[in-house]
């Protein structure tokens, strides 16, 4: 008999099975596959704060994306292309005593698809609203949106109106190559929405329309903070 079943062994379900065991609760994890983690699903796009959760084993992938990226940039036969599907947009996060976490909820960064952080962060809020004991699904939701999921959110909006901005990308893109010491300045590659709207501050472009309904997007009131 056991107190959780986890389905799926990748970062957010290993993250919340290593929590749940070691508050005592007997956790079954299960995957589909045979051998967890292959192949892998990072390029190294991933920050000392991913580092500091799981330790060095995220630090390894890293190498070896720019191993990937030395035989580009060294004219070197490229070997092997990986890719994969990453869902954005988040669903909702559970139903009754049943929740979803990291992309099985499309819980990542809309506008990089990066989902390492925002997977083991979605853990530790569904972790935490558990440990509370009761009102599961609410007390998650609120966490969640606390913890991580305003700035998922934001980006989730952030990639609607940058994929609306398609067609003013001959303007945009040389604008963001020249600004590029700014956005290294504030850069931070878990809190991208920073980024553009530096960028969208400064822009000389006559942007104010989507910075209206990009501000108006933000603060809308989603129903995960209630
Ligand atoms: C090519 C690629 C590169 C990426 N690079 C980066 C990066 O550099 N930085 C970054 O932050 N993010 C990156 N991502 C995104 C990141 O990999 C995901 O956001 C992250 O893995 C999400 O973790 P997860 O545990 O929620 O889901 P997953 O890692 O997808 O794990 C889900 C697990 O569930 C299992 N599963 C699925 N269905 C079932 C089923 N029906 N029954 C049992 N098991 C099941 C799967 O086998 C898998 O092991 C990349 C993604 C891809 C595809």
């Amino acid at each position: 008999m056991y107190d959780s079943i986890v389905v799926g062994a990748g970062p957010s379900g290993g993250r919340i099975s290593a929590n749940l065991s070691s508050k005592g609760y007997k956790v079954l994890m299960i995957d589909l596959k045979s051998e967890i983690g292959i192949p892998n699903h990072c390029s190294g796009l991933v920050d000392e704060r991913v580092v500091n959760i799981v330790g060095q084993d995220l630090v390894a992938s890293g190498k070896g994306a720019l191993e990937v990226v030395k035989h580009i940039t060294g004219n070197r036969n490229i070997v092997r292309k990986r890719g994969g599907i990453i869902p954005i947009g988040p669903t909702e996060l559970g139903l009754e005593n049943i929740f979803l976490v990291g992309d099985a909820a499309g819980l990542n960064k809309a506008t990089t698809g990066g989902g390492l952080y925002a997977a083991l962060k979605s853990a530790d809020s569904l972790s935490m609203a558990i440990n509370k004991g009761s009102n599961i699904l609410e007390n998650y939701k609120k966490i969640w949106y606390n913890n991580f999921g305003k700035e998922i959110l934001r980006d989730y909006e952030m990639r609607k109106i940058l994929d609306k901005m398609e067609k003013y990308y001959k303007l945009w893109v040389p604008y963001v190559l020249t600004n590029v010491r700014g956005i290294n300045a504030i850069g931070d590659v878990d809190y991208p929405s920073k980024i553009l709207l530096y960028l969208m501050a400064s822009s000389p472009l006559k942007i104010n329309e989507i910075i209206k309904n990009f501000i108006l997007l933000s603060n809308r009131n989603h129903n995960y903070s209630k």
